[in-house]
C-alpha cells in the first residue's frame, strides 16, 4: 500500500545550524526524501545558516555528501539529487554577531510560509531570536523550530519560554520532541481513539501497570563531558518517555485538535505524583565488551550522573489510581528496544480449573525495531490434550501489514518539518507542557543530588542494574525482557 502523499505549501526554511551533526544526518535527508516522494513543493527552498564561510555551490557539496552517507542507496536518484541541492542556499551567520542578517533577509521570498529551525545549542537560541526579530526577518506568519533540550530545569526553561514569547506567540513556536514524529507513536492516539475496543478497559479497573523502556546499547563515548551535565532523567525522561506516558494516560481530546490534545497531555503531567527515593533506581554502565566504563567516558571517576534510570509512576486521578507506571532507560542495554506494555489484570473469575498456564493479556506497542503492536491473548492449544490454554501474539508489525518498505515510513524528523510548514502544532510540546514536566521532574533529581545518591554499577549487554529488578519483583511484578 503506497501511502498518500498531500505537497505541503510553498515555503523558505532556513536550517540555523545547518552544518552541524542533525543537519546532515537527519534534517536535509529528511527533507531530501519529501522532495523525492513529491511532499515539498519543488519551488520550496532551504537556506543553511551557520558560522562556516560557504558559497551555496560549497554548501550543496557538503550536502551532497551527507545525502549520500545517510540515504539508502536505492533512493539516491542523481536527477533528484541535483534537482533537490538545487533549492539549497547558504548565508554565513553568527548568532552573536550582526553580520549577514541583511543579506538573510534579502535571501527569503515574500508570500511563502517561513521556517526557522534552531539546530544549534540551545545556549544561542535566545540570540538567535533576538536578532531574527530585530533585523525584521520574521514576521506573524513565521514559525521556529526548537531543538532539545528545551531548559534543563523548570526555571531555565521558563526562562528561555519567556525570552522566546518576546519575539513570538505561541502558535509559532514548534518545540521538537522526535519521538512524537514517530509513527507507532501517531499510532498510539489512533488505536486509543479510533476504535471501541480498547478504550471501555483503557484504565486501572482492567490495567494491572504499564512498562515503558527506551534501551540503547550505545555509550556515551565521545560525548561523555556533555552527557554528564543531563544524566538519564533530563536527557530521556522528562521529555520522550514523559511523552509516550502523556499519549498512553490522557483522556479522550474532544477533537484531534493540537490544543485539545496538549491540554490533555498537561493535566496527565499535573497528576504524576512526586516519586519517592525507593521507587528509582539509578545506575552507570560499568567498563566489559573491550569498551570504558561511563566514569571514564564522562572524564569524571567520581560523576554521580546517571546512564540508566528505572522508576515507578503513579498519576493520582480517577482512571489510574492503583495502576503503576515503570519506566526505565539507558545506555549499552542488551539491545536497541523501545516499546510500550500495557499489562491487564486477570479475568475475575477462572473456568479453566486448575489450568496453570494462566497468563495476562499484554499489549505490546514497539517503537524499534519493527514498529507494530502486538497482543498477547490466551487460546486453546491446539489438539487432543484437553482444555489448556497457551499464550499466542496477534502480531501486527505495520510494514508486514501495510506492505510499506521501511525506507518508504517517514522518519520522525521530516513527518515533524512537514508539520510545521502545514502550520499544524499537535506534536509538538506545547510552552506550558514543558514547564509542567520540569515541575515533576526538578523535586526528584534535587532529592537525590542533596541526599548525594550514587549510581549502582551494571555490566554492558545486560538489561540494567539489578536493584532494577527488586523495584518489580517488590510489587510481585517482572520487567519484560530487552530485546
Ligand atoms: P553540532 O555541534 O554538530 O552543530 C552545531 C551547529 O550550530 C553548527 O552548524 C554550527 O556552525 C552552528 N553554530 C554554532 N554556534 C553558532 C553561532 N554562534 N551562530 C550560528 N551558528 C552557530 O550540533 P548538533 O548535534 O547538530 O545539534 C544541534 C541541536 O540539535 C542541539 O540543540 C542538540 O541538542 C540538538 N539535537 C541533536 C541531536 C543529534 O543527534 N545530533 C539529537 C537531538 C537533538
Amino acid at each position: 500500500m503506497v501511502s498518500r502523499v498531500i505537497p505541503v505549501d510553498n515555503f523558505d526554511l532556513v536550517i540555523f545550524g545547518g552544518t552541524g551533526d542533525l543537519a546532515r544526518r537527519k534534517i536535509f535527508p529528511g527533507l531530501y526524501r519529501r522532495f523525492l516522494a513529491g511532499q515539498m513543493n519543488v519551488d520550496s527552498r532551504i537556506i543553511g545558516a551557520a558560522r562556516a564561510k560557504y558559497s551555496d555551490d560549497e554548501f550543496r557539496a557538503f550536502i551532497e555528501a551527507a545525502l549520500v552517507e545517510f540515504v539508502a542507496k536505492d533512493r539516491q536518484d542523481p536527477a533528484q539529487i541535483a534537482a533537490f541541492l538545487a533549492r539549497l542556499h547558504y548565508v554565513a551567520v553568527d548568532a552573536k554577531e550582526e553580520g549577514g542578517w541583511e543579506l538573510l533577509k534579502s535571501t527569503l521570498r515574500q508570500n511563502v510560509v517561513r521556517a526557522f529551525y534552531f539546530s544549534v545549542a540551545p545556549s544561542i537560541f535566545p540570540d538567535l531570536a533576538e536578532r531574527l526579530h530585530s533585523h525584521g526577518i520574521t514576521d506573524a506568519w513565521s514559525r521556529i523550530v526548537v531543538e532539545k533540550p528545551f531548559g534543563r530545569d523548570l526555571a531555565s526553561a521558563r526562562a528561555l519560554n519567556e525570552v522566546l514569547a518576546k519575539y513570538f506567540t505561541e502558535a509559532q513556536i514548534y518545540r521538537i520532541d522526535h519521538y512524537l514524529g514517530k509513527e507507532t507513536v501517531q499510532n498510539l492516539m489512533a488505536v486509543r481513539f479510533a476504535n471501541i475496543l480498547f478504550e471501555p478497559i483503557w484504565k486501572a479497573q482492567y490495567i494491572d501497570h504499564v512498562q515503558i523502556t527506551v534501551g540503547e546499547t550505545v555509550s556515551v563515548n565521545g560525548r561523555g563531558a556533555y552527557y554528564d551535565k543531563s544524566g538519564a532523567m533530563r536527557d530521556m525522561v522528562q521529555n520522550h518517555l514523559m511523552q509516550l506516558l502523556c499519549l498512553i494516560a490522557m483522556e479522550p481530546p474532544y477533537h484531534f485538535d493540537p490544543d485539545a490534545v496538549r491540554d490533555e497531555k498537561v493535566k496527565v503531567i499535573r497528576a504524576l505524583q512526586p516519586v519517592p527515593p525507593q521507587n528509582i533506581v539509578r545506575g552507570q554502565y560499568l567498563a566489559g565488551n573491550g569498551e570504558g566504563g561511563y566514569l571514564e567516558h564522562c572524564e569524571d571517576a567520581n560523576s554521580k550522573t546517571e546512564s540508566y534510570i528505572a522508576m515507578k509512576v503513579e498519576i493520582a486521578n480517577w482512571r489510574w489510581k492503583g495502576t503503576p507506571f515503570y519506566l526505565r532507560t539507558g545506555k549499552r542495554l542488551r539491545a536497541r528496544s523501545s516499546e510500550i506494555a500495557i499489562h491487564f489484570k486477570e479475568p475475575p473469575h477462572s473456568i479453566f480449573d486448575g489450568e496453570k498456564g494462566w497468563k495476562e493479556n499484554v499489549l505490546v506497542i514497539r517503537l524499534q525495531p519493527n514498529e507494530g503492536m502486538n497482543l498477547m491473548v490466551m487460546i486453546k492449544e491446539p489438539g487432543p490434550g484437553g482444555m489448556r490454554l497457551m499464550q499466542v501474539p496477534l502480531d501486527m508489525t505495520f510494514a508486514d501489514a501495510l506492505g510499506v518498505e521501511a525506507e518508504d515510513v517517514p522518519d520522525a524528523y521530516e513527518r515533524l518539518i512537514m508539520d510545521v510548514i502545514r502550520g499544524n502544532q499537535t506534536l509538538f510540546m506545547r510552552g506550558d507542557e514543558v514547564e509542567a514536566a520540569w515541575a515533576w521532574t526538578d523535586p526528584i533529581i534535587n532529592g537525590w543530588e542533596s541526599r548525594g545518591d550514587k549510581p549502582q554499577g551494571y555490566d554492558p549487554g545486560s538489561s540494567g542494574p539489578e536493584d532494577a529488578l527488586m523495584l518489580m519483583h517488590r510489587d510481585g511484578r517482572r520487567w519484560r525482557e530487552i530485546k
